[in-house]
């Protein structure tokens, strides 16, 4: 009994020292479709929601960015309409793309701010298309109403935050005309981690982390380089879903994120043991000189826990 009471006050004074770490730091979260669709994925998305909420209540500023793709796929092939890919890519004709924003906006989305706000009324869920949060432009004519952000403009996430919400976006865009797009989610995420300075970008999905060999869960890349994940796009050893978010990971930690993480949307509490334990779960990506640490950050920044806690060797 008490060896268990000492276990769990343990485990918050393991804690205590990254929620000084991260208070009042912004942290973008992409919960993948995959993560949501599973056999349990009320359970998920309930613990996601405890996460996530933790977060806020100790001074995290939480942004949550969701796909939808199996969702997507499901209602398509309930209307009859078959999907199809092209490179990896969802063709988006406009029966397809008013289907996309059924799904995101009206379903996905109210979905994970309703299981948040089961713990009090912390989120608001917007899309790209509200106050011209994403602006996109077509990316290829074979994919039809695909699209590729061109600018973020985040006043409206700014606001949530300072009113201390937390904004749950739907990754839906519109090009100047208002035409709406479909957006992968990994790329906005990343995207925005980068308009708002994130601290970090965490992307949660449906494997361990980034596999050296993609069919061998043995072998978890625990730490990466942006370098690295250039050359394992390069040569075909990260592909398919992984790629967008590779590639949103080089850049993110290019332009200022601190540290991006690709975790295991199906590990209960993952978020939580990524960022308040020194478990270090997943993979972590950090710049190419092996740290994205700002200049001017106070002296001893490279003495906190960060560096074990976030998946070192
Ligand atoms: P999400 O809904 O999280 O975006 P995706 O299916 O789009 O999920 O992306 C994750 C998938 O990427 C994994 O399930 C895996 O099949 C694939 N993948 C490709 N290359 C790799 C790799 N090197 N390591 C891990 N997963 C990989
Ligand atoms: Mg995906």
């Amino acid at each position: 009994m008490i060896a268990a009471a000492e276990q769990k006050a343990a485990t918050l004074v393991e804690a205590l020292p990254y929620i000084r770490r991260f208070a009042g730091k912004t942290v973008v979260v992409k919960y993948g479709g995959n993560a949501l669709a599973g056999t349990s994925e009320h359970d998920a998305l309930a613990l996601f929601a405890e996460d996530v909420v933790l977060m806020r209540l100790v001074g995290m500023r939480p942004v949550v960015v969701h796909g939808g793709g199996p969702q997507i796929s499901d209602l398509m092939s309930r209307l009859g309409k078959q999907a199809e890919f092209v490179d990896g890519l969802r063709v988006t004709d406009a029966e397809t793309v008013d289907i996309v924003r059924m799904v995101l906006k009206g379903h996905v989305n109210p979905r994970l701010v309703a299981a948040i706000n089961v713990h009090g009324n912390f989120a608001v869920g917007v899309s790209g298309v509200d106050a011209g949060l994403i602006r996109a432009r077509p990316r290829d004519a074979r994919l039809g109403f695909v699209g590729d952000v061109t600018e973020i403009d985040p006043a409206v996430i700014h606001g949530l935050i300072a009113d201390e919400f937390i904004p749950v976006i739907a990754t839906i865009g519109s090009d100047e005309h208002g035409q709406a797009f479909n957006i992968n989610a990994d790329t906005v995420a990343g995207a925005i981690a980068e308009a708002l300075d994130a601290e970090k970008l965490v992307y949660l999905t449906d494997v361990e982390g980034l596999r050296r060999r993609v069919d061998d869960p043995a072998s978890l890349v625990r730490q990466v380089t942006a370098d690295e994940l250039a050359a394992m796009i390069a040569d075909g050893t990260i592909a398919g879903g992984m790629i967008p978010k590779a590639e949103s990971c080089i850049r993110a930690v290019g332009h200022g994120v601190h540290r991006a993480h690709i975790l295991d949307g199906r590990i209960a509490h993952v978020l939580l043991l990524e960022i308040f334990t020194d478990a270090g779960v997943g993979t972590m990506v950090v710049g190419t000189d092996g740290t994205t640490d700002p200049p001017g950050e106070p002296a001893g920044r490279t003495t906190t826990p960060d560096q074990g806690g976030e998946g070192a060797p």
